[in-house]
């Protein structure tokens, strides 16, 4: 397995909340979910610390073959718990919390696990399979339609983002509701995973929202990012991402939350 990776944040006034990792058998993507200024999160560390240390935490885990993908996920985020229980209110709703890719070479298998809204392409004989947990937006419709209704350089679409986070808040990591990595292991046992035998897997990708903007304005098909990656790698498609947000900088064409958000690509060859 080779991996090439790039990740940059969505602007230069704010640190990356993204956190990449590759190995020559693991990869891992987290998304850390943004706190918006003026809703608290109980945390004195910040998103950045956290996606680190879960991160860190998730690899190091990963290495043990005999632990399944959930088992080491909920061991990563008990451990990270662990870190700032003492110094922090982990019971706080918007304490800080990611979305999760993984993908583990293991002999002959690659094991692979999806938390939330990112994404994992896994380029198969049959095709691409796109893997990725949208339950966040079956939740909050009323509030994301507001979100996105004005121009994103307005204090009327930061507030309505703030309102949106605010209702997600109260449904995420509850049954019904939507799951990600925060302080409850039981999230673990909600992310999508499975294995796959190698040789059927050439290429693959782990891509944070940010970096999947492409196929969701439907400028690019999931084949077509594939290829980006083979081509230009992580870095070429990330800045053809932000070629076209900044055609559309107030979000008209393509309505969104951010201009730019933090952008993540993994790409795995194999072979
Ligand atoms: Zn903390």
């Amino acid at each position: 397995m080779r991996a090439e990776l790039d990740s940059r944040p969505g602007s230069s006034a704010k640190p990356n909340e993204d956190w990449a990792a590759a190995t020559n058998r693991i990869a891992v993507v987290l998304d850390g979910l943004t706190a918006p200024g003026g809703l608290g999160t109980g945390c004195m560390h910040g998103v950045p610390w956290f996606v680190e240390r879960m991160g860190s935490a998730l690899v190091a885990n990963l290495a043990d073959d005999d632990l399944d993908m959930r088992s080491a996920l909920a061991a990563s985020i008990d451990a990270t718990a662990r870190i700032h229980v003492s110094t922090c209110d982990l019971g706080n709703p918007g304490t800080p919390s990611a979305t999760v890719l993984a993908l583990r070479e293991r002999g002959e298998s690659l094991d692979w696990l999806v938390l939330a809204d990112s994404t994992l392409l896994l380029d198969c004989t049959e095709g691409i399979k796109a893997i990725s947990d949208d339950r966040v937006a079956q939740v909050n419709q009323a509030q994301h339609e507001a979100a996105i209704s004005s121009d994103t350089d307005t204090e009327e679409h930061e507030k309505n983002v703030s309102l949106l986070v605010e209702a997600q808040r109260l449904v995420r990591n509850t049954p019904g509701g939507y799951w990600v990595a925060g302080t409850n292991p039981e999230a673990a046992a909600e992310a999508l995973s499975g294995s796959m035998s190698k040789v059927l897997v050439k290429r693959a990708a782990l891509l944070s929202d940010g970096a999947a903007r492409l196929q969701e304005f439907d400028v690019a098909s999931w084949r077509s990012i594939m290829d980006t990656l083979e081509s230009s790698g992580p870095r070429g498609l990330i800045s053809a991402v932000r070629d076209v947000e900044d055609s559309d900088p107030k979000g008209r064409r393509w309505p969104r939350y951010k201009k730019s958000d933090d952008a993540t690509a993994v790409y795995l060859s194999f072979g």
